[in-house]
């Protein structure tokens, strides 16, 4: 049975020059194609993939990443806005890899766009007055 899932990858430093997502395809029989790249403040390396192929060698494949020390988040967790706690601070604004924060000039007033969240979590542990909740 084929299985297609959409995943987070978070690549310690030591490991982001490493060519490990090569190996899902050479080892693993795997497909994959790569939503979003980046590299985290922390210089923590950050890949949205798709991930497709047969169930048992899926598995296999996640298993060695779990073993390299990759850390592994499925995209059915959500990120959301509890909008009665923020307050606008803008802490959220840069850490955001993929720009989901915007900060309008004018009113101060920072927009929180959710269609481009990946749930990496970086805001949860940057919003000052806990806004941002991880919801499964
Ligand atoms: S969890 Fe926060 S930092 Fe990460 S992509 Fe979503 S909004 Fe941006
Ligand atoms: S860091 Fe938190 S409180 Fe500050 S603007 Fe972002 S969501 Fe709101």
């Amino acid at each position: 049975m084929d299985v297609s899932q959409r995943i987070v990858l978070r690549f310690p430093r030591r490991l982001v020059d490493r060519p490990i997502v090569y190996r899902l395809i050479k080892d693993f029989d795997l497909e994959f194609n790569i939503l979003k790249a980046s590299v985290t403040p922390e210089e923590e390396g950050l890949m949205v993939l798709e991930l497709k192929g047969e169930q048992k060698n899926y598995d296999r494949g996640i298993g060695y990443l779990a073993d390299t020390g990759v850390r592994i988040q499925s995209l059915s967790q959500t990120v959301t806005r509890n909008e009665e706690r923020c307050t606008q601070c803008g802490a959220c604004v840069t850490i955001c890899p993929t720009e989901a924060f915007v900060l309008d000039p004018a009113t101060r007033r920072v927009a929180f766009d959710d269609a481009k969240c990946l749930a990496c979590g970086l805001c949860i542990k940057t919003c000052p007055p806990r806004a941002m909740e991880l919801r499964f």
